[in-house]
């Protein structure tokens, strides 16, 4: 193995486990890459922030919830709904707040991971820079994210009012219901803080291999998980290799690398498998000045 096929490795290595989410991120640091000392820092400091967003949700909704019965004793939970679906959910700030979080921890990791990575590659073309096509991906990706996150609570408190109402419950009990959704609590902002990891590092994988001018293709490597049973269709993609920029064909289905999210859940659960670059040795043997230049030539392409 190359020396950056290792260090993709111990980088995804590192990061499953951290997605997993059964330890401590600063355990499960690998001792022989020191420059990921700043990546779990950087992984709890968005966890906390997370959570410190939905807390503030949650004492949003709370509170208009007890102001709108403290005016009205009589209010129904008919009403509640209403009031929730019709006002509540529009003055909503957690997805422009949680956007603005996501957009800064995933252009910090990509950068630190790209960093690490284009070093191992070639040492003469260090990272310098991201491309405007992953600044672009960072601030579209986080906005879509916060709305999806905040989509998806709405939905829950719907759900909740919706099932007190068809209970006939009274107002505190589906006042506790709310209190209690699983969306406000810790759990979920550890669990998105750690797929966010995973999915800068598969931005910073490939926007190493474009800036790298020895790069000229990405090898699909499979590598199995614990977990399951290995899937004949990744064992079969072990060595097939495709420009940096271009899809793998797994399956009937196209993605530009192992678990990316165009793929279905039967290639993208419990997969293991990693990407390495094919490095061309003659590019490696160019003067500094000349792959300085052909990174410069690529870097105007993919910031048009
Ligand atoms: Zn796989």
């Amino acid at each position: 193995m190359s020396n950056a096929d290792k260090l993709l490795k111990s980088i995804d290595t590192f990061i499953r486990k951290a997605e997993e989410g059964k330890e401590d991120i600063a355990d499960i640091l690998p001792d022989d890459i020191p420059e990921l000392s700043k990546i779990p820092e950087l992984v709890e400091g968005f966890e906390k922030l997370t959570a410190k967003l939905l807390r503030q949700q949650r004492k949003f909704f709370l509170d208009a919830f007890q102001t709108f019965v403290s005016k009205d004793d009589q209010i129904t939970l008919g009403a509640m709904l209403n009031y929730f679906q019709s006002n509540l959910f529009a003055a909503d700030e957690f997805a422009a707040l949680y956007g603005v979080e996501a957009a800064t921890f995933l252009t910090l990791t990509t950068e630190g991971l790209a960093k690490v990575i284009m070093e191992s590659i070639d040492e003469d073309v260090p990272f310098q820079t991201l491309s405007k096509r992953t600044t672009n991906w960072v601030e579209s990706w986080s906005t879509e994210l916060g709305e999806i996150m905040q989509l998806n609570t709405h939905k829950a408190i719907e759900s909740e009012l919706i099932a007190a109402i068809q209970n006939g419950e009274s107002i505190q009990q589906a006042e506790l219901r709310l209190k209690d959704l699983p969306e406000f609590d810790r759990k979920r902002a550890r669990a998105t803080a750690r797929t966010e990891i995973l999915a800068a590092s598969s931005q910073a994988n490939w926007e190493s291999f474009m800036q790298s001018p020895a790069v000229e293709g990405k090898k699909w490597k499979h590598s199995g998980s614990k977990k399951s049973v290995p899937r004949p269709s990744h064992v079969a993609m072990d060595g097939e290799v495709v420009g940096v920029d271009e899809l793998f064909l797994v399956d009937g289905e196209f993605g530009m690398y192992p678990r990316d999210t165009t793929f279905s859940a039967k290639n993208r659960v419990n997969c293991g498998c990693v990407i390495g670059p094919v490095v061309n040795q003659d590019i490696i043997r160019l003067s500094p000045e000349e792959k300085e230049e052909i990174r410069q030539q690529v870097l105007a392409e993919m910031n048009e």
